[in-house]
């Protein structure tokens, strides 16, 4: 980092702020989809229901069963209170036919009469009288005088009973010797004096028991019997005249005795649900159905109910997935918003038909305007102050915290171009901060890197900039003031960088010319000098044609003896000297006069001043001038050696100049060295200063002589302040002027 410049994060472009990461990279949604959510809310809503559905409909089939059990049982019940009930009535008529005074006196004749009234009530029946041997006395089927057959043994059995004991019984099924079929009855034992002598009959034709089955509507696939004491079959619904009078099958036998339901197994070896109603005379009627048939409206119910709740369950899953998809087609709708806002399209508003989506649509789509309608004003704000920033001959640059370039126009980029960090880093090699004792700066002290810690750089520090194939090495300008957010803290800073390359170059002109000035003012001092120099080569010269000539005759003067030889050696010693003396002045002068000696010594500061008085005295010596010159004090100085040479000659000529009328002429010249400066002091007794020019004195071309130029106080205050030191002048207290200078003295370290 050389400028403030961080080039690890993806480099900005001027302009554009790092707008937040996309939504949806890396994000990964958890939980339950919609469609999910509403098919677990419909199977929570629909498996209660369904339970709730089985639970009636297996009470509904319950009742459908207890229905059934009741509807055959009641069937046996009424088949058989009709069988009694008509069985009842032969009873009581036979009972009352029984009791005839015409059977008890045996008038036969009348007796008939009296049966064949009774029988109009009984439609069917017939009355048949039987003598207690089995002969038939009476029979009202036939006319009377018609011959009249025995009775049948089944029918003296039941005669027997009857007579036994002392009560009407119900005869078993018979075929009937008159009716020809199988006949049913009721018989009547008819006492007289407690001994048998008649057996009444009241015989019906079994198919009479037929017709009670017959008139009862019985559902669909119901048997109902009637069934006597001995298991035959009085009556069938079903296949009558092939069963009736016979025995029952084995199923049948085993029901007569159960008076309730019961389970058997057919003929034909399918499972019957059965109903049997017995009766006190003996008969039993019976009622019966297939299983499968009896349950199968149950199991219609049942099969209906689980269809309709399977269907009503399948249904509502449909729903939800529909309605899942409804709900999420729109919310796919709003997501496609999203990314096209993110993306920096307008959200595409489409309505959904689902008012909340479409509400958050149109909200987003409001909200996109909004943005872009921002982001334009922002643009276009940007784009002026990047115009505004462009036209500037300076480089300027926002600098985030971090020391990251936010923005920086393009005189900026000259010298920190936005492009990858690696090239960056090979950028930063151009760059080279010197400091003005020709140290390298390190990065912590570049100007964006000391604003951001508060230390603002203004106005500046000079960079070197190494250059580049685009862009040509130069010297800049870098400074940085930092700028602080709302809460007073820094928030970035603002760097400047100014290409101070040509400024620099005029200074250099500048200094040139001055330099020339110098020269040029040094040669016009040097036709002053000449006398001067001529006076003070002439003493050397002279000492050393004085020497020669004592030489001369030490030579002539005969052989030399060692006296004589010791006095020449001394003259040629002194010779030498002078010689030497006459050369040093015209080094001094050589090198006064010597263009372009430009560089820094560290010189005595005595060492210096004296070597500068004596050059400068050399001018004044034949002025009657009392020169009086205190310069040993230590310390030392760094400086140009020539223009320090050149403010003291100025001074020392300029008081000389002023002493010219003055009747004392006194000059007096002191150095003195203090903690870190030396200031040397040049007091004269001349005119003193002019008023009119007292408080222009150090300007150009300001002088009161008529030769003078007016440039060398000028050039002094040039040399000194180059040399960060200052030049100034005072009345003497006693008469004259005291010009000062003062330079700063190096450290021990
Ligand atoms: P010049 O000597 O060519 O005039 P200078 O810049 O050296 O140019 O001096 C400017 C003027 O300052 C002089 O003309 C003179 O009036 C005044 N001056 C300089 N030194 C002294 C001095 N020691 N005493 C009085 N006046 C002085």
């Amino acid at each position: 980092m050389n400028i403030g410049w961080t080039p690890r994060a993806s480099s900005p472009h001027p302009g554009t702020a790092a707008g937040p990461a996309p939504v949806g990279g890396g994000f990964a949604p958890s939980g339950l989809s919609i469609r999910q959510r509403l098919v677990l809310i419909v199977l929570m809503a629909a498996i209660p229901m369904v339970l709730l559905s089985v639970d009636i409909v297996w009470r509904l089939a319950e009742r459908e069963r207890d229905n059934n059990t009741q509807a055959i049982l009641y069937a046996a019940h009424s088949v058989l209170s009709a069988v009694e009930a008509q069985l009842g009535n032969y009873a009581a008529v036979g009972q009352a036919l029984g009791e005839s005074p015409a059977l008890q006196s045996d008038d036969l004749a009348a007796f008939r009469g009296e049966a064949e009234r009774a029988m109009i009530g009984l439609p069917g029946a017939w009355v048949t009288l039987v003598a207690p041997d089995g002969q038939q006395v009476m029979n009202t089927l036939l006319a009377p005088g018609d011959p009249l057959p025995r009775a049948p043994e089944s029918v003296m059995s039941g005669a027997r009973l009857a007579f036994a004991e002392k009560r009407v019984v119900i005869t078993d099924v018979v075929k009937g010797p008159v009716a020809g079929g199988p006949v049913v009855g009721a018989g009547v034992p008819v006492l007289r004096d407690g001994r048998p002598a008649y057996y009444l009959v009241i015989g019906v034709l079994a198919d009479t028991f037929r017709e009670l089955l017959n008139t009862r509507q019985m559902p669909q696939g119901w048997i109902a019997a009637i069934i006597d004491r001995d298991g035959n079959f009085v009556a069938r619904s079903l296949d009558h005249e092939r069963w009736v009078g016979r025995p029952a099958s084995p199923g049948w036998r085993a029901i007569m005795h159960v008076d309730g339901m019961a389970e058997v197994i057919s003929v034909e070896g399918r499972p019957l649900i059965t109903a049997t109603s017995r009766s006190s005379l003996g008969w039993a009627v019976g009622v019966a159905t297939e299983k499968a048939g009896f349950e199968a409206p149950i199991r219609r119910t049942m099969l209906t109910a689980a269809l309709l709740t399977s269907a009503v369950a399948l249904m509502s899953m449909l729903l939800a997935g529909f309605a899942a998809r409804r709900i999420t087609g729109p919310i796919a709708a709003l997501e496609a918003g999203v990314v096209r806002l993110e993306r920096g399209e307008p959200p595409d508003v489409r309505t959904t038909g689902v008012p909340e989506v479409d509400h958050a649509l149109f909200a987003l789509d409001t909200a996109a305007r909004t943005i872009a309608a921002r982001e334009r004003s922002l643009r276009e704000n940007e784009s002026r102050i990047t115009a505004i920033l462009d036209v500037l001959p300076v480089g300027v640059a926002l600098v985030d915290r971090d020391g990251r370039i936010i923005v920086g126009n393009g005189n900026y980029r000259r010298f920190v171009p936005q492009v990858v960090p690696s090239r960056d880093e090979m950028r930063q090699e151009l760059w080279e901060g010197w400091d003005a004792n020709g140290r390298r700066i390190p990065p912590e002290a570049f100007p964006s890197a000391r604003a951001l810690r508060g230390d603002p750089v203004w106005p500046g520090v000079e960079l070197f900039f190494r250059g580049d194939d685009t862009q040509p090495a130069t010297w800049t300008r870098v400074a940085a003031l930092p700028f602080r957010g709302e809460s007073g803290e820094i928030s970035g800073a603002v760097q400047m960088i100014v290409d101070i390359d040509q400024e620099r170059r005029a200074e250099e002109e500048r200094r040139t010319l001055q330099a020339e000035l110098l020269h040029l003012s040094r040669v016009s001092d040097m036709g002053q000098m000449a006398a001067a120099l001529a006076h003070e080569l002439n003493q050397p010269l002279t000492a050393v044609a004085v020497y020669i000539g004592g030489c001369q005759k030490l030579v002539g003067a005969g052989a030399l003896d060692e006296a004589r030889l010791d006095k020449l050696g001394e003259l040629l010693r002194s010779t030498s000297e002078q010689a030497l003396r006459a050369g040093e002045i015209i080094r001094q002068l050589r090198e006064f006069v010597r263009k372009g000696e430009n560089e820094l010594r560290v010189v005595s500061a005595a060492g210096l001043m004296r070597e500068s008085c004596t050059l400068a005295l050399a001018a004044a010596r034949h002025k009657d001038v009392v020169v009086r010159l205190d310069v040993d004090a230590p310390g030392e100085i760094l400086v140009n050696k020539v223009q320090i040479q050149q403010v003291v000659f100025n001074l020392v000529r300029n008081a000389v100049e002023a002493m010219e009328t003055s009747e004392r002429k006194e000059l007096a010249i002191r150095l003195v060295t203090g903690r870190d400066r030396m200031e040397l002091s040049i007091a004269d007794t001349g005119s003193g200063l002019a008023p009119e020019i007292a408080d222009r004195l150090f300007m150009p071309f300001v002088s009161t002589k008529t030769q003078g130029m007016g440039i060398g106080l000028s050039v002094c205050r040039n040399i000194i302040e180059a040399h960060h030191g200052r030049i100034s002048a005072e009345p003497n207290p006693g008469g004259g002027t005291v010009f000062k200078f003062w330079l700063p003295l190096l450290r021990e370290e």
